[in-house]
């Protein structure tokens, strides 16, 4: 058995602390090398201590200002790296083999692709890279000869119920597959009457029935456009048209997906809700470790239930169909459009409902003319900050008076 050594981007973060964890059940098995965050950086000034990473990665001199004032311990300081040029350098780093790409939203994609482009085994949770640059990614992945390993627990779930024989996900339609079918548990606010809708707060709509996530992700969930990112990421991760990706509301969220074959055999992944098991998978592949997760009493459970997703109610999951049919112009706008509006409702600054609606806007948008913008990370970053630009206007139009 090999030692991996592991870079976590994102540490800080909902699936950076559920990776910790996971390594800290194997000590001798994975070593850790560096560790990003954000914010919160005692947090992360804890994190390295415990794992004892040789290496951080902060946006900024006050943030390591703050690392070094939350220090504690005899222990010498970490090396501390700083700004995004830094991030991207430690992601290609060859003094790590493992990349966990678990920063939230498309500040994630350059450290991302650039792991990607090393060669690295990549654990993707970072589901925005794929929605923002699939094509230039997956080309990446190919090219370097990249190890690329699905977390999101649903194209986990497709990866395991997939023939492989070791190979990393994204080399064409496996065959014999007819149907990629991806389960959504339809969130919070499911059963809420469509009324009440736009008086939810950040609070409810981050009170997810299963799932404990950031608070970008609840939200997305919520809405389903978590969904319909994951739609586009499972396009791009195994070569799958829309039409034969499906979405079925499991409100138990214990069938994590499943892939139907051509003999009309339907493989299933099933499993308590907890990311441990995803990652624990994507760490040991094709080994498989303990992830702190405990077993599934199904006769506890009783049963498991199935609807379909009602687009009246989750627009958005209606609107990630139409960006993925648009192309990848579309997708960009798609997640700027709903970053910047998760982003004003988290801080009360615009209703739930906004969310759907000022990314309707900013799609009526000529994005399928991107043209060559879409060939490059350069390129693709600025479209994304077009889209955003134009999804300010649309929420400073939405509400008069106050300044976008
Ligand atoms: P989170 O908000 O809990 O953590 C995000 C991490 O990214 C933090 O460490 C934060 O410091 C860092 N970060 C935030 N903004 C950044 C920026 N501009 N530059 C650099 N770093 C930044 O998020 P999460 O719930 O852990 O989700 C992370 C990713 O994984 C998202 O793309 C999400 O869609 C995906 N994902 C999460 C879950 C889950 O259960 N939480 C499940 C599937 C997929
Ligand atoms: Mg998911």
């Amino acid at each position: 058995m090999t030692c991996r050594t592991v870079t976590i981007l994102g540490a800080t973060g909902s699936i950076g602390a559920s990776t910790l964890d996971v390594i800290a059940r194997h000590p001798g098995r994975y070593r850790v090398h560096a560790l990003s965050a954000h914010s919160r950086m005692e947090l992360l000034a804890a994190q390295a201590a415990a794992s004892q990473a040789p290496v951080v990665v902060v946006p900024d001199g006050p943030a390591r200002q703050r690392f070094i004032e939350s220090w504690q311990g005899g222990a010498p300081l970490p090396q501390i790296r700083v700004g995004a040029q830094a991030l991207v350098d430690t992601a290609a780093d060859p003094a790590s083999d493992t990349v966990m790409a678990a920063i939230v939203g498309a500040a994630g994609l350059p450290s991302a692709l650039a792991a990607a482009r090393s060669g690295k085994r990549v654990l993707l949770a970072n589901k925005e890279a794929l929605v923002v640059a699939g094509a230039l990614f997956m080309d990446a992945v190919r090219q370097s000869g990249a190890e690329l390993l699905p977390i999101d627990s649903e194209h986990n779930a497709i990866f395991q119920c997939l023939p492989h024989s070791g190979a990393a996900a994204g080399q064409g339609p496996a065959p014999g597959v007819r149907r990629l079918l991806l389960t959504a548990s339809g969130g919070p606010f499911r059963t809420r009457p469509l009324a009440e809708l736009e008086g939810v707060t950040p609070a409810q709509a981050c009170a997810h029935p299963n799932w404990s996530m950031g608070r970008k992700i609840s939200v997305d969930s919520a809405t389903m456009l978590n969904k319909g990112l994951e739609v586009i990421e499972a396009h791009w991760l195994f070569a799958m048209p829309p039409e034969r990706i499906d979405v079925v509301i499991h409100p138990q969220s214990v069938i994590h997906s499943m892939v139907e074959y051509d003999d009309g055999s339907v493989l299933a992944q099933l499993g308590q809700p907890d990311m441990r098991t995803p990652i624990a998978y994507g760490l040991a592949f094709p080994e498989r470790i303990a992830s702190g997760v405990g077993p599934l009493d199904l006769a506890r459970l009783g049963r498991l239930d199935f609807e379909a997703p009602d687009l009246a109610r989750f627009p958005c999951l209606r609107l990630a169909f139409e960006a993925l049919r648009a192309g990848q112009g579309a997708c960009v706008a798609l997640n700027a459009a709903n970053e910047v509006a998760v982003d004003a409702f988290l801080q009360g600054a615009a209703p739930y409902t906004a969310i759907a609606a000022i990314i309707e806007t900013v799609l009526e948008g000529a994005w399928m003319h991107a043209g060559n913008r879409l060939g490059s990370l350069e390129g693709l970053l600025d479209l994304d900050h077009e889209a955003r630009a134009q999804a300010r206007q649309a929420l400073s139009r939405s509400r008069p008076g106050v300044a976008g």
